[in-house]
This record gives structure tokens, sequence and C-alpha cells, in this order.
């Protein structure tokens, strides 16, 4: 009997075919990533999802020949894990296509606020020239602490010290051989925040990591911290962010994720000129893209043929 893969959301047309192609498979494409077609959805033993596609126990209950889930993302927060567990669905994801975009997107924002390219950028098209009002700072010898020593973090590790900085890390999981193979002093939570000039997250999205800067960790940051969120929203208390704004404890932040996207429209953190936000694009490249869609596709393959 053929397995039916129901393909949920984007996914490369190359992989597309290589499984289409493949005569154990019937290969099934939905537009609709948040609602699932029951007809498929019934009768599919893989879905081929992206986090638009919420995965919990009553999608699984419909879900009755579910073998296998994979998500071209690295994140698993959209899917129950405890659900996929007690229904025996195996759960695989991508990681390893989306380290260098989002590194990327870490250090665009890293940019773009040191240089205050987007208050340029809005300046010049309102022709307005008074260059005086725009001043950034020199990376080189200053300090970037990162929260996270993982996939991502460790690349935004490596092009941080390729622009001359002091790297530091916090992050409790890691091997202390990741630590010594890229040079970085593994330091404190509350070290890394005190020392950092720039600062970016690169944690998942976990109980014990939900708002784990708030407050009172925003006491202990450099007054004129660059500060950059491309993991997950839920990591910084958005309130407490505002406030420390407010104060002008920060010289610019970064953001790629919210704690509730999309973003919105009211949102407090739309008023401030030192912010940069982008719309969760960290993994949206073209390279990624098909990156995500390969991996995805080969590991599908393994799991029924191989
Ligand atoms: P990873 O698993 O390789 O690295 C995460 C690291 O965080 C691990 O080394 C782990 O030990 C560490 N960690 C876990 N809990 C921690 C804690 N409480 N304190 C400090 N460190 C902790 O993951 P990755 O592939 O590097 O991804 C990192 C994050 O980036 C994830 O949240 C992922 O969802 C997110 N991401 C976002 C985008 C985007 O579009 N913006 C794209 C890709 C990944």
């Amino acid at each position: 009997m053929k397995k039916k893969i129901l393909i949920t959301d984007r996914f490369a047309q190359d992989s597309f075919l290589y499984l289409h192609q493949h005569s154990q498979f019937e290969v099934v494409r939905s537009d609709h990533p948040q609602h699932l077609p029951l007809e498929h959805l019934v009768s599919a033993h893989a879905l081929l999802i992206r986090s638009r596609t919420k995965i919990d126990e009553e999608l699984l209950k419909k879900a009755r020949q579910l073998q296998l889930i994979i998500t071209c993302t690295s994140g698993f927060d959209h899917i129950d894990l405890e659900a996929t567990q007690k229904w025996g669905v195996t759960v695989m994801h991508t990681p390893s296509a989306n380290i260098e975009s989002a590194a990327q997107l870490t250090w665009a924002l890293v940019l773009n606020c040191v240089n205050n390219i987007h208050q340029g950028h809005k300046m010049v098209k309102a022709g307005d020239w008074q260059r005086d009002l725009i001043t950034g700072i020199e990376l080189s010898g200053r300090t970037y602490g990162i929260v996270g020593l993982g996939r991502i973090g460790s690349r935004v590790a490596q092009i941080a010290q390729a622009f001359g900085m002091n790297v530091v890390a916090y992050d409790p999981y890691q091997d202390d051989e990741v630590f010594e193979r890229l040079k970085i002093p593994r330091l404190s939570y509350e070290e890394v925040l005190k020392t950092a000039d720039v600062l970016s997250f690169h944690v998942p999205k976990t109980l014990e990591t939900e708002h784990m800067l708030n407050r009172s960790q925003f006491e202990y940051l450099h007054r004129g911290i660059v500060l950059i969120n491309t993991s997950r929203g839920s990591i910084i208390n958005e309130n407490d962010l505002c406030e420390a704004l407010e104060k002008g404890w920060l010289r610019s932040v970064g953001l790629d994720v919210y704690e509730k996207e999309p973003l919105s429209r009211n949102s407090n953190l739309l008023s401030y000129n030192n912010v940069v936000l982008t719309p969760h694009i960290g993994a949206n490249t073209e390279d990624a893209f098909f990156k995500a869609s390969q991996v995805a596709a080969n590991k599908l393959m393994a799991f029924f043929i191989d």
C-alpha cells in the first residue's frame, strides 16, 4: 500500500517531485496550513509541515493513520510533543537547514541597530539630511553576549569574533568542548547580562526560558546595550522591555519574534524609533527553504523506505 504524505505548507518543488515520483508515495499538497483537509488528514501516514500548522491532540485524533510528522523548522513549539508521544507519532525537524539564515538575520539586526540604518533610511526618504542625528558605535573591541550557544548561537558567535568582538556566552546545557573550540568563556547568565554591549538570545521556547529576560534582569544590563531576539518571543517579557525602553536603558533593540504573533498593531513596541522589527523571517531565505525541504524529503524517505 502506498504511504500518503500530506504537505501542509510551502515546500520546494524539487523535493516535492522527488517524493511524488516515488512509487511508494501518494503526495498531496494543501494550501491551508491552518485548516488541513479532513479527507486527506484521516488517511495521511505523514505530514510535512512548517510552524503555521499547529499539531494538537484534536488533530491527532482525526489522523488515525499518522506515523510521522516532519516540521521544516528548527523549533518544535507548534507541536504538542506529549500528544504525539501518546499517539505514537514520530516527530522530526530540520534544524541544520536554518542555521546560516537565522544567524545572518541576527547580524542584519545587529548592524541595523548599531549603525541606525532604519532611521537613516527613513530620514533620506523624507528628504531630511541631518547626518548629525545618526550616530552609531563600532563593534570591534566590544563584548557580544550570547544566551544559548547551540547551532545558531555558535554561528552568531563566530561572526562576532570576525568583527573583532570579545564573545561571552551562557548555556548551562552545552558541552565544555563547544566553548573551548570556539574560545568563548562560559559565564553565568547574570555575568553575561552585566558584561554584554550586544546581547542576543538563541534558546528554545521552554518553561525555563519563558520570560528569562524580565524586569529584574533588565536591571543588570549595561546602559546603552543593543538587544536582539531572533529565537522565540516568549523569552522576553515585552511589557518589561517597553519599560526599559521608556527609561532609556537600551541603545537599540532588534526583534524578529514576539510574545504573540502576528504582532498587534497596538503594540507599544511600534512606538520606539530605536526598535527594529521584522516579521519572524529568520528562516525565510530561498536557501533555507530549499535545504529544509530537501532534508525533510530525505528524512521521510529514510523513515519509510530505507
Ligand atoms: P539549538 O538547540 O541548536 O540551540 C539552543 C541552545 O540553547 C542549546 O545549546 C541549549 O543548550 C541552549 N539552552 C536551552 N535552554 C537554555 C537556557 N535556559 N539557558 C541558556 N541556554 C539554554 O537551537 P538552534 O537551532 O540554535 O535555535 C535556537 C532558537 O532559534 C530556537 O528557539 C529556534 O526556534 C529559533 N529559530 C528562530 C528562527 C526565526 O525564524 N527567527 C529560525 C531558526 C531558529
